[in-house]
Parts: C-alpha cells; structure tokens; sequence
C-alpha cells in the first residue's frame, strides 16, 4: 500500500533540485542548499485526515512489522518507497506523555504535560531518527552502493544512536565526539556498541568540521543531522503528540534546541498534518536554549534580522551546546510559521528547573531543564498562560546525566545554588542515630 506514495530530496532554499533518498549527498549541486526530504503530497490526499488518524490508531501496539514503532507506524509519511525487510527499528516512538500534576499545581497550570521521549533503546529522541537513517543505508547496501561505514560528529546523544542501529544492523559505525565534553554514559554507548570511537581536542563544531571532511568520500555516509532522512523520523513525535490528546492541538509545545534539527522537525510533522487535514488548528512552538549557547535566542531577539553563530560556552545542556546550529534556517521558518517564540536559560535555572521536576517524579536531563525554566519564565511574562494547555518535550533520560546529576546534589555546580539538593544521610550504623536522623526528618 506504501508503493502509492513517494518521497524525494528537494533543495530546502526552493531552486528545484531533486535528488532520490537514497543518493549520497546533502547539499544542492545548484546553490548549496541543505535538501529536505519532500512528499508526494496529492497522493497523500487521496486519504482524508480522518482516514489517516484511523490509520495511524490502528496501528498502536500493532504486532504486525514495522508498524509497532512509533515511526514506521506512519510509514507513508516517513519513507514510503523503502523495502519492510531492510527496516532496521528497535521499536522506538510511542513515547508516554504524562501529566506533570505536581509541578503544575506548584505554578498554577493543571494542564501540563511532558513527553517522555527518553524512554527509548538508546534513551534520547535521537533513535526516531536514526531507526529511518540506518534503515535507508541498510536500503543502499542492499541495492549495491559501496558504503563502508555510516559516520557521525555528536555532542552524545546521536552517536549512541547511530552506534546501537549500525550495531543491529551490521554496518560500521565513526563516532567523533569532542573529548570531555560528553557524560560518560554517552561516552560509554557507542564504545559498547562496537562503534570505532574517535576523542578529539575540540567541540562539536570541530569535530563537525572533520567529518564533513571525511564524508566528501561517498564511501563513508554522513549521520548528522544536515541529513534530512533523521528529521522524517523526528517529525513523528508531533503526530505522536496528537493522538495522545485524541487530535486536539495543545495550545504549545516546548521544546529544547541545540542543532536546531528536532524543532524544525517537530514544526514539519505539525504542518504535515494540518496540510493532510489530521488537524486544523496549530500549536504554537516555544524553543528553549541554553544561555551559553545562544545563537538562535539571540537572532530572534532582532525579529530574525540579523544571524551570528556563536562560540558555544560549556554548559549542563552538552547535548546542546552548538554554536552554529546547521538548521539554523530551517528552524526560523518553522517558527515563523507556528508564531514560535525562543527563550532561553542559564546554569542555575535550567539545573533547578530539572531538579525541580525529578522530586515530583520525573526524571530528566539537562535540556528539558532547559525547557522547563524557558516555560516557568514564558508563563511569569504572561507569554503563555496558566491554563493553557502545554507539552514540554523532555529529549532524553535523566540517566543519561549522573554525572551531573551528582554534581547537583552534591552542590559542586559553578553558578548554580542547588536549592533542591537532596544529599543522602552519613551515619554511623548505630540505631539511634539513625532514629534521632529520621525524626528530625519526618514530620
Ligand atoms: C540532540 C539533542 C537535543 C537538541 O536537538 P537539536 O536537533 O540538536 O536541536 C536536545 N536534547 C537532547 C537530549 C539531545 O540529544
Ligand atoms: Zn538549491
């Protein structure tokens, strides 16, 4: 049934090149253009929006290959024309959205929601993304191109994706990260993987650098995210995010942004439904950065006018410490399109932010620390309203973070206070003591 539908990659600055999904390139011949990945929409609206929510409802916890994923459960709008046998999935998507009750009684807003998109094989929202990547290149191989190994540079989270799907479906993987600058949680993933791990001097953007470098040989594929395929994958956790609400639209969704790939994602799938008329009213976008990496915050504050890419500070939020976010332009006319706003969020707010939200039962990192202070000062300047209805995008586990996480609790964070450290008791192993602890500790 997918064979109706077809995609292809179409240069995102509008001169009309076309490439197939499964050639090696990721700019325009013609102007250098990042390419997106582009739908046949007119067969798409040969179904109804209705139809295409039942469609995508029935296949919820489907046994039936490869629609149990989140992603290839809308396979038609995902890449239609790749073959069954050549998916590579770990059942990724169909992420819970839950009510944050407590934090939102604590700010006045009852109807709060975060999506969990950690809870995942690799436990970031990069595997959405990456399970329709590895699934193209297991495609390429298989119709006899000469790839060697799929590469990527990461600030964490996208090498252990890449790593764990080329590790399941047998193609080599590069994974260049910049040396201590990632936890060692991710540090440990791709190396665990089998990936051939490269450390290097520098950022992310160095080590971006390099790979687009050693990309130029076609033998090596390039898993960044300039390669549009991810954001097909990506794009499905606003399709997601629908039909938890049974299609109605929250008012916003909030979402943290480093490469700025997963908003312009999130803004695609929303716009995709409303053209396919699954929706008709749209969410508005709120992108949360970090303060010591900024670049998008700042251009937004001149209406977009003017762009600089920045020098990326450190900050709690590694897997968003980018200073020249390759989505950059893809990203603004999302936003533009969903009346978007950007805020953003230092050391101290973002890491109380997401302290904040693990003592009411949450567990998360950094970025959605990010996300969660860049919503509590949106609602204090009125931007969003108490009773609106709200999804902050939470992009990976708070296990992911220990190292930080640690560092909290322990106080030992420059520029942040800690005011929700939660240290555990030392005690001598003497009942009393314990007894005197306990009853200063309990009411
Ligand atoms: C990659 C990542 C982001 C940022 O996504 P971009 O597409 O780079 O904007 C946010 N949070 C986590 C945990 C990530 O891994
Ligand atoms: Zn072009």
């Amino acid at each position: 049934m997918a064979q109706k539908y077809h995609s292809w990659l179409e240069c995102s600055r509008g001169c009309g090149q076309r490439y197939s999904v499964y050639d090696v390139i990721y700019r325009c011949e013609n102007c250098g253009g990042l390419l997106d990945v582009a739908h046949d929409m007119d067969a798409l609206k040969g179904r109804s929006g209705a139809e295409w929510r039942a469609l995508f409802d029935s296949r919820i916890r489907s046994e039936e290959w490869p629609y149990g994923s989140g992603v290839w459960s809308k396979k038609e709008w995902v890449l239609p024309q790749i073959h069954d046998d050549n998916i590579v999935s770990t059942a990724e998507g169909f992420t819970p959205t839950l009510r944050a009750r407590r934090i939102g009684q604590q700010i006045g807003m009852p109807d709060l929601w975060v999506k969990l998109c950690g809870n995942s094989l690799t436990g970031s929202f990069k595997d959405l993304g990456m399970t329709v990547l590895v699934s193209a290149v297991q495609q390429m191989i298989a119709d006899g191109k000469p790839i060697r190994a799929v590469a990527c540079a990461s600030t964490g989270d996208t090498s252990a994706a890449l790593a764990a799907y080329g590790a399941a479906a047998g193609i080599p993987t590069l994974i260049f990260l910049p040396r201590g600058k990632v936890s060692t949680a991710q540090l440990v993933q791709p190396i665990a993987s089998g990936a051939t791990v490269l450390s290097l001097d520098t950022d992310f953007d160095g080590c971006m650098r390099i790979v687009q470098e050693i990309t130029t040989d076609n033998s090596i594929y390039l898993a960044n995210s300039m390669n549009s395929l991810r954001m097909e994958g990506q794009k499905t956790v606003a399709v997601e995010i629908l039909q938890q609400f049974d299609w109605k639209p929250p008012d916003w969704i909030v979402i943290p942004a480093g490469n700025l790939g997963n908003v312009s994602a999130l803004g695609k799938g929303l716009l995709m439904m409303r053209a396919l008329g699954l929706i008709e009213r749209l969410p508005r976008i709120a992108c949360a950065q970090a303060e010591r990496a900024n670049p998008l915050y700042l251009s937004y504050q001149t209406g977009y006018r003017s762009y600089q890419p920045v020098e990326a500070q450190k900050t709690l939020a590694s897997a968003i410490q980018i200073g020249a976010p390759v989505s950059y332009e893809r990203a603004v006319k999302v936003l533009r399109q969903l009346d978007g706003v950007v805020e953003q969020a230092n050391e101290d707010e973002l890491a109380d932010a997401a302290a904040r939200a693990d003592r009411d039962g949450l567990y998360v990192c950094p970025q959605t620390g990010v996300a969660l202070a860049a919503l509590f000062k949106l609602v204090e300047r009125g931007i969003i309203q108490r009773e609106q209805r709200v999804v902050v995008v939470s992009t990976a586990h708070g296990l992911k973070f220990t190292d930080s996480k640690v560092a909290y609790h322990e106080g030992h964070l420059p520029q942040v206070l800690s005011r929700h450290a939660n240290p555990p008791l030392e005690l001598p192993a003497d009942l009393s003591a314990v007894r005197k602890a306990l009853d200063e500790r309990l009411t």
